[in-house]
Protein backbone atom coordinates (compact mmCIF):
# COMPACT_ATOMS: atom_id res chain seq x y z
CA UNK A 1 0.00 0.00 0.00
CA UNK A 2 1.11 3.15 -0.70
CA UNK A 3 0.44 6.35 1.41
CA UNK A 4 1.13 9.83 2.79
CA UNK A 5 1.11 10.79 6.29
CA UNK A 6 1.42 14.02 7.35
CA UNK A 7 3.77 13.62 10.53
CA UNK A 8 3.71 16.80 13.25
CA UNK A 9 5.68 15.88 16.42
CA UNK A 10 5.38 19.69 17.94
CA UNK A 11 6.29 20.35 21.53
CA UNK A 12 7.51 18.79 24.80
CA UNK A 13 7.48 15.07 24.67
CA UNK A 14 5.95 15.29 21.76
CA UNK A 15 9.07 14.77 19.21
CA UNK A 16 10.81 12.26 21.90
CA UNK A 17 7.41 9.85 21.20
CA UNK A 18 6.53 10.49 17.56
CA UNK A 19 10.54 9.55 16.44
CA UNK A 20 10.16 6.16 18.69
CA UNK A 21 6.60 5.31 16.84
CA UNK A 22 8.20 6.49 13.60
CA UNK A 23 10.71 3.22 14.16
CA UNK A 24 7.39 0.93 14.84
CA UNK A 25 5.89 2.40 11.44
CA UNK A 26 9.27 1.89 9.86
CA UNK A 27 9.78 -2.09 10.85
CA UNK A 28 5.41 -2.50 9.42
CA UNK A 29 6.23 -0.66 6.43
CA UNK A 30 9.21 -3.34 5.77
CA UNK A 31 7.59 -6.11 7.39
CA UNK A 32 4.40 -5.40 5.00
CA UNK A 33 6.09 -3.91 1.74
CA UNK A 34 4.19 -0.63 2.45
CA UNK A 35 5.24 2.95 0.93
CA UNK A 36 4.78 5.41 3.62
CA UNK A 37 5.46 9.07 2.35
CA UNK A 38 6.40 10.90 5.61
CA UNK A 39 5.95 14.76 5.35
CA UNK A 40 6.99 16.50 8.59
CA UNK A 41 5.57 19.83 9.49
CA UNK A 42 5.97 22.00 12.14
CA UNK A 43 2.83 22.87 15.01
CA UNK A 44 2.81 24.67 18.17
CA UNK A 45 5.63 26.31 19.88
CA UNK A 46 8.21 24.85 17.35
CA UNK A 47 6.59 26.19 14.64
CA UNK A 48 6.34 29.78 16.49
CA UNK A 49 10.52 29.72 16.56
CA UNK A 50 10.43 28.97 12.82
CA UNK A 51 7.64 30.50 11.08
CA UNK A 52 6.13 32.94 13.90
CA UNK A 53 2.97 31.34 13.81
CA UNK A 54 1.85 27.98 15.64
CA UNK A 55 -0.11 26.81 12.88
CA UNK A 56 1.61 27.68 9.25
CA UNK A 57 0.60 27.52 6.00
CA UNK A 58 2.87 25.03 4.97
CA UNK A 59 2.02 22.58 7.74
CA UNK A 60 -1.80 22.82 6.51
CA UNK A 61 -1.07 22.14 2.72
CA UNK A 62 1.61 19.35 3.99
CA UNK A 63 -1.73 18.04 5.96
CA UNK A 64 -4.05 18.53 3.29
CA UNK A 65 -1.95 16.80 0.74
CA UNK A 66 -2.07 13.94 3.08
CA UNK A 67 -3.88 11.05 3.70
CA UNK A 68 -3.89 11.12 7.73
CA UNK A 69 -2.23 13.09 9.84
CA UNK A 70 -0.34 11.24 13.17
CA UNK A 71 -0.02 14.11 15.77
CA UNK A 72 2.63 14.19 19.06
CA UNK A 73 1.18 16.95 21.01
CA UNK A 74 1.64 20.98 21.55
CA UNK A 75 2.29 23.49 24.42
CA UNK A 76 4.68 24.74 27.14
CA UNK A 77 5.27 25.14 30.51
CA UNK A 78 2.11 26.15 32.18
CA UNK A 79 4.31 28.63 34.05
CA UNK A 80 5.36 29.95 31.14
CA UNK A 81 1.63 30.77 29.29
CA UNK A 82 1.77 34.06 28.68
CA UNK A 83 5.19 33.99 26.59
CA UNK A 84 4.95 34.92 22.97
CA UNK A 85 5.65 31.19 21.88
CA UNK A 86 3.14 29.50 24.11
CA UNK A 87 0.51 32.36 24.34
CA UNK A 88 -2.58 30.42 23.03
CA UNK A 89 -0.67 27.79 21.86
CA UNK A 90 -3.25 25.36 21.53
CA UNK A 91 -5.63 27.26 20.37
CA UNK A 92 -3.79 28.88 17.40
CA UNK A 93 -2.80 25.29 16.69
CA UNK A 94 -4.27 21.70 17.36
CA UNK A 95 -7.70 23.16 17.88
CA UNK A 96 -7.59 25.40 14.67
CA UNK A 97 -6.09 22.27 13.12
CA UNK A 98 -9.22 20.39 14.29
CA UNK A 99 -11.27 23.09 12.75
CA UNK A 100 -9.81 23.92 9.47
CA UNK A 101 -10.33 20.42 8.61
CA UNK A 102 -14.18 19.89 10.25
CA UNK A 103 -12.87 16.74 12.40
CA UNK A 104 -16.26 16.50 13.58
CA UNK A 105 -16.08 13.65 15.80
CA UNK A 106 -13.45 12.21 18.60
CA UNK A 107 -12.89 8.84 19.36
CA UNK A 108 -11.13 7.91 23.23
CA UNK A 109 -10.31 4.17 23.78
CA UNK A 110 -9.97 3.89 27.47
CA UNK A 111 -8.91 0.34 28.26
CA UNK A 112 -7.68 -1.28 31.18
CA UNK A 113 -4.67 -3.56 30.40
CA UNK A 114 -4.95 -6.66 33.05
CA UNK A 115 -1.87 -6.72 32.96
CA UNK A 116 -1.64 -2.89 34.63
CA UNK A 117 -4.60 -3.69 36.51
CA UNK A 118 -2.77 -2.25 40.26
CA UNK A 119 -2.57 1.40 38.17
CA UNK A 120 -6.39 1.24 37.61
CA UNK A 121 -7.75 3.11 41.07
CA UNK A 122 -10.85 0.64 40.48
CA UNK A 123 -10.74 -2.68 42.84
CA UNK A 124 -10.41 -5.61 41.07
CA UNK A 125 -14.05 -7.01 41.44
CA UNK A 126 -15.60 -4.18 39.36
CA UNK A 127 -12.46 -4.10 36.55
CA UNK A 128 -13.78 -7.78 36.21
CA UNK A 129 -11.26 -8.97 32.89
CA UNK A 130 -10.72 -5.42 31.92
CA UNK A 131 -12.53 -2.40 30.69
CA UNK A 132 -12.73 -2.00 27.17
CA UNK A 133 -14.32 1.43 26.01
CA UNK A 134 -13.92 3.38 23.02
CA UNK A 135 -15.83 7.09 23.79
CA UNK A 136 -17.12 8.89 20.70
CA UNK A 137 -18.14 12.53 21.49
CA UNK A 138 -19.46 15.09 18.61
CA UNK A 139 -16.23 17.91 18.46
CA UNK A 140 -17.58 21.19 16.72
CA UNK A 141 -21.43 21.53 18.24
CA UNK A 142 -23.17 21.80 21.64
CA UNK A 143 -22.60 24.68 24.40
CA UNK A 144 -18.93 25.26 23.56
CA UNK A 145 -20.08 26.53 19.68
CA UNK A 146 -22.80 28.44 20.81
CA UNK A 147 -23.10 32.39 22.03
CA UNK A 148 -21.30 33.16 25.27
CA UNK A 149 -22.66 36.84 26.89
CA UNK A 150 -21.99 38.09 30.05
CA UNK A 151 -24.24 41.23 30.95
CA UNK A 152 -25.95 43.37 33.62
CA UNK A 153 -29.68 43.06 33.55
CA UNK A 154 -31.44 44.96 36.46
CA UNK A 155 -28.48 45.32 38.39
CA UNK A 156 -27.63 41.64 38.38
CA UNK A 157 -24.44 40.73 36.71
CA UNK A 158 -25.83 37.52 34.56
CA UNK A 159 -24.06 35.11 31.68
CA UNK A 160 -25.33 32.67 29.03
CA UNK A 161 -24.05 30.18 27.15
CA UNK A 162 -26.10 28.69 24.21
CA UNK A 163 -26.51 25.27 23.78
CA UNK A 164 -27.59 24.01 20.05
CA UNK A 165 -27.25 21.04 17.76
CA UNK A 166 -28.79 20.39 14.13
CA UNK A 167 -29.69 16.81 13.15
CA UNK A 168 -26.76 16.73 10.83
CA UNK A 169 -23.97 17.15 13.24
CA UNK A 170 -26.07 14.46 15.65
CA UNK A 171 -26.09 11.97 12.59
CA UNK A 172 -22.59 12.41 11.38
CA UNK A 173 -21.02 11.33 14.89
CA UNK A 174 -23.77 8.27 15.41
CA UNK A 175 -22.48 7.10 12.38
CA UNK A 176 -19.01 6.88 13.41
CA UNK A 177 -20.20 5.80 16.37
CA UNK A 178 -22.13 2.71 14.93
CA UNK A 179 -19.74 1.75 12.67
CA UNK A 180 -16.86 1.91 14.93
CA UNK A 181 -19.47 -0.62 16.89
CA UNK A 182 -19.62 -3.01 14.34
CA UNK A 183 -15.33 -2.74 14.35
CA UNK A 184 -15.54 -4.00 18.06
CA UNK A 185 -18.36 -5.81 20.00
CA UNK A 186 -21.52 -4.51 18.52
CA UNK A 187 -22.83 -2.21 20.99
CA UNK A 188 -23.90 1.35 21.48
CA UNK A 189 -24.94 3.53 24.86
CA UNK A 190 -26.16 6.68 23.63
CA UNK A 191 -25.51 9.37 26.68
CA UNK A 192 -28.00 12.55 26.85
CA UNK A 193 -30.19 14.13 29.37
CA UNK A 194 -33.36 14.12 27.59
CA UNK A 195 -35.25 14.29 30.47
CA UNK A 196 -34.24 18.03 30.71
CA UNK A 197 -32.57 19.29 27.39
CA UNK A 198 -34.46 19.79 24.24
CA UNK A 199 -31.29 19.01 22.64
CA UNK A 200 -30.89 15.44 23.99
CA UNK A 201 -34.78 14.72 23.19
CA UNK A 202 -33.64 15.93 19.25
CA UNK A 203 -29.91 13.69 19.82
CA UNK A 204 -32.28 10.77 21.27
CA UNK A 205 -34.28 10.92 18.07
CA UNK A 206 -31.95 11.22 15.50
CA UNK A 207 -29.38 8.45 17.29
CA UNK A 208 -32.14 6.31 16.84
CA UNK A 209 -33.17 7.01 13.46
CA UNK A 210 -29.08 6.40 12.22
CA UNK A 211 -29.39 2.85 14.54
CA UNK A 212 -32.45 1.88 12.23
CA UNK A 213 -29.28 1.51 9.12
CA UNK A 214 -27.59 -0.46 11.84
CA UNK A 215 -29.51 -3.55 12.70
CA UNK A 216 -26.52 -5.84 14.02
CA UNK A 217 -25.77 -3.08 16.57
CA UNK A 218 -27.52 -3.14 20.07
CA UNK A 219 -28.48 0.81 21.21
CA UNK A 220 -29.10 1.81 24.60
CA UNK A 221 -29.73 5.27 25.87
CA UNK A 222 -28.29 6.41 29.39
CA UNK A 223 -28.96 9.65 30.93
CA UNK A 224 -25.83 11.25 31.69
CA UNK A 225 -25.76 11.47 35.22
CA UNK A 226 -26.90 7.46 35.38
CA UNK A 227 -23.56 7.00 32.92
CA UNK A 228 -21.26 8.94 35.28
CA UNK A 229 -22.23 6.40 38.32
CA UNK A 230 -22.48 3.45 36.03
CA UNK A 231 -18.31 4.00 35.00
CA UNK A 232 -17.61 3.00 38.53
CA UNK A 233 -20.19 0.65 39.48
CA UNK A 234 -19.96 -1.41 35.97
CA UNK A 235 -17.53 -0.17 33.54
CA UNK A 236 -17.46 -3.41 31.62
CA UNK A 237 -21.43 -3.14 30.40
CA UNK A 238 -20.01 -0.57 27.68
CA UNK A 239 -18.59 -0.49 24.02
CA UNK A 240 -18.90 2.44 22.28
CA UNK A 241 -20.30 5.28 24.31
CA UNK A 242 -21.59 8.04 21.58
CA UNK A 243 -22.06 11.37 23.44
CA UNK A 244 -22.10 15.32 22.57
CA UNK A 245 -19.20 17.36 22.50
CA UNK A 246 -19.73 18.57 26.39
CA UNK A 247 -21.00 15.31 28.25
CA UNK A 248 -18.03 13.17 26.04
CA UNK A 249 -15.18 16.38 27.64
CA UNK A 250 -16.32 15.40 30.57
CA UNK A 251 -16.76 11.48 30.58
CA UNK A 252 -13.83 11.20 28.49
CA UNK A 253 -11.66 12.75 31.12
CA UNK A 254 -13.15 10.60 33.92
CA UNK A 255 -12.70 7.43 32.15
CA UNK A 256 -8.68 8.10 31.27
CA UNK A 257 -8.42 7.37 34.89
CA UNK A 258 -9.17 3.92 34.38
CA UNK A 259 -5.98 3.17 32.55
CA UNK A 260 -4.14 4.78 35.11
CA UNK A 261 -1.86 7.26 32.61
CA UNK A 262 -2.25 9.40 29.96
CA UNK A 263 0.91 7.98 28.48
CA UNK A 264 -1.07 4.87 28.11
CA UNK A 265 -4.14 6.85 25.87
CA UNK A 266 -4.58 7.01 22.16
CA UNK A 267 -6.79 8.99 20.44
CA UNK A 268 -8.41 10.17 16.92
CA UNK A 269 -10.34 12.91 15.09
CA UNK A 270 -12.61 12.43 12.13
CA UNK A 271 -14.32 14.38 9.25
CA UNK A 272 -17.36 13.58 7.73
CA UNK A 273 -15.27 12.50 4.61
CA UNK A 274 -13.56 10.03 7.06
CA UNK A 275 -10.21 12.01 6.76
CA UNK A 276 -8.67 11.92 10.54
CA UNK A 277 -6.00 13.00 13.08
CA UNK A 278 -4.22 10.72 15.36
CA UNK A 279 -2.95 11.84 18.71
CA UNK A 280 -2.11 10.83 22.34
CA UNK A 281 -4.33 11.87 24.69
CA UNK A 282 -2.39 13.71 27.00
CA UNK A 283 -0.02 17.30 26.20
CA UNK A 284 3.11 17.65 25.62
CA UNK A 285 4.07 16.64 29.11
CA UNK A 286 7.39 19.75 29.10
CA UNK A 287 8.63 18.26 32.91
CA UNK A 288 9.48 15.32 31.18
CA UNK A 289 10.82 16.62 27.70
CA UNK A 290 13.96 15.74 27.15
CA UNK A 291 14.62 13.26 29.43
CA UNK A 292 13.63 10.01 27.43
CA UNK A 293 11.51 8.51 30.32
CA UNK A 294 8.13 9.57 28.32
CA UNK A 295 5.92 6.88 27.90
CA UNK A 296 5.16 6.31 24.51
CA UNK A 297 2.65 3.80 24.36
CA UNK A 298 -0.30 6.33 23.52
CA UNK A 299 1.68 7.46 20.62
CA UNK A 300 2.16 4.19 19.14
CA UNK A 301 -1.14 2.92 19.95
CA UNK A 302 -2.29 6.39 17.71
CA UNK A 303 -0.36 4.86 14.83
CA UNK A 304 -2.20 1.53 15.68
CA UNK A 305 -5.72 3.43 15.12
CA UNK A 306 -4.43 5.32 12.21
CA UNK A 307 -3.71 1.90 10.24
CA UNK A 308 -7.14 0.33 11.45
CA UNK A 309 -9.24 3.28 10.83
CA UNK A 310 -7.58 5.12 8.01
CA UNK A 311 -5.89 2.57 6.14
CA UNK A 312 -7.94 -0.49 6.82
CA UNK A 313 -4.46 -2.78 7.77
CA UNK A 314 -6.19 -4.49 10.51
CA UNK A 315 -3.45 -6.92 10.87
CA UNK A 316 -0.73 -5.08 10.82
CA UNK A 317 -2.63 -2.56 13.81
CA UNK A 318 -3.57 -5.85 15.69
CA UNK A 319 0.14 -6.83 15.60
CA UNK A 320 1.20 -3.52 17.12
CA UNK A 321 -1.53 -3.72 19.61
CA UNK A 322 -0.10 -7.15 20.27
CA UNK A 323 3.33 -6.15 21.01
CA UNK A 324 2.39 -3.67 23.44
CA UNK A 325 0.63 -5.96 25.53
CA UNK A 326 3.27 -8.46 24.90
CA UNK A 327 5.96 -5.73 26.60
CA UNK A 328 3.42 -4.84 29.47
CA UNK A 329 2.98 -8.60 29.97
CA UNK A 330 6.46 -9.51 30.48
CA UNK A 331 6.52 -5.99 33.60
CA UNK A 332 8.37 -3.69 31.56
CA UNK A 333 7.03 -0.08 32.57
CA UNK A 334 7.92 3.15 31.97
CA UNK A 335 7.81 5.13 35.14
CA UNK A 336 4.43 6.71 35.37
CA UNK A 337 3.28 3.61 34.81
CA UNK A 338 5.36 1.94 37.62
CA UNK A 339 4.24 0.98 41.25
CA UNK A 340 7.72 1.14 42.03
CA UNK A 341 8.68 4.95 42.82
CA UNK A 342 12.48 6.00 40.71
CA UNK A 343 12.05 3.31 38.68
CA UNK A 344 10.89 2.30 35.38
CA UNK A 345 12.85 1.96 32.19
CA UNK A 346 13.47 5.02 29.11
CA UNK A 347 11.54 5.49 26.21
CA UNK A 348 13.51 4.62 24.15
CA UNK A 349 14.20 1.05 26.08
CA UNK A 350 10.15 0.67 26.03
CA UNK A 351 9.89 1.41 22.03
CA UNK A 352 12.94 -1.69 21.68
CA UNK A 353 11.19 -4.01 23.63
CA UNK A 354 7.75 -3.42 21.58
CA UNK A 355 9.83 -3.45 18.28
CA UNK A 356 11.35 -6.67 19.52
CA UNK A 357 7.71 -8.17 19.77
CA UNK A 358 6.80 -6.74 16.22
P1 LIG B 1 -0.16 16.75 30.14
O1 LIG B 1 -1.06 15.77 29.49
O2 LIG B 1 1.02 17.17 29.36
O3 LIG B 1 0.32 16.13 31.52
C1 LIG B 1 -0.61 15.66 32.49
C2 LIG B 1 0.04 14.51 33.29
O4 LIG B 1 0.11 13.35 32.47
C3 LIG B 1 1.47 14.84 33.73
O5 LIG B 1 1.69 14.29 34.99
C4 LIG B 1 2.32 14.12 32.69
O6 LIG B 1 3.57 13.75 33.19
C5 LIG B 1 1.46 12.91 32.38
N1 LIG B 1 1.71 12.42 31.01
C6 LIG B 1 1.12 12.84 29.87
N2 LIG B 1 1.61 12.17 28.82
C7 LIG B 1 2.53 11.30 29.33
C8 LIG B 1 3.40 10.34 28.74
N3 LIG B 1 3.41 10.11 27.41
N4 LIG B 1 4.21 9.63 29.55
C9 LIG B 1 4.21 9.81 30.87
N5 LIG B 1 3.40 10.71 31.50
C10 LIG B 1 2.58 11.45 30.72
O7 LIG B 1 -1.07 18.00 30.56
P2 LIG B 1 -0.71 19.41 31.26
O8 LIG B 1 0.47 19.24 32.19
O9 LIG B 1 -1.97 19.94 31.76
O10 LIG B 1 -0.26 20.34 30.05
C11 LIG B 1 1.09 20.46 29.58
C12 LIG B 1 1.07 21.19 28.23
O11 LIG B 1 0.40 20.36 27.27
C13 LIG B 1 0.30 22.51 28.26
O12 LIG B 1 1.02 23.45 27.50
C14 LIG B 1 -1.04 22.18 27.61
O13 LIG B 1 -1.60 23.30 26.97
C15 LIG B 1 -0.60 21.14 26.59
N6 LIG B 1 -1.67 20.22 26.14
C16 LIG B 1 -1.64 19.89 24.82
C17 LIG B 1 -2.55 18.98 24.33
C18 LIG B 1 -2.45 18.57 22.89
O14 LIG B 1 -1.41 18.76 22.29
N7 LIG B 1 -3.50 17.99 22.29
C19 LIG B 1 -3.51 18.40 25.19
C20 LIG B 1 -3.51 18.74 26.54
C21 LIG B 1 -2.56 19.66 27.02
Amino acid sequence: MKKTIAILPGDGIGPEIMSQTLRILKKIENKFDHQFQLVEGYIGGSAFEKYNSHFPEITKVICAKSDAILFGSVGGPLEKAEFPKWKDCEKNSILALRKTFHFSSNIRPAKVFAELKEICPLKDSIIGNGIDIVIVRELLGDIYFGEHLTYIENQLRKAKDICEYDEKQISIVAHQAFRMARKRNNKVTSVDKANVLDTSKLWRSIVSEVGRDYPDVTLEHMLVDNCAMQFFIQPTQFDVILTSNLFGDILSDAAAAFPGSLGLMPSASFNEQGFALYEPSGGSAPHLAGKNIANPIAQILSLSLLFKHSFELFEEADIIEKAVQKTLQAGYRTKDICIKENEGISTTQMTDIILSHI
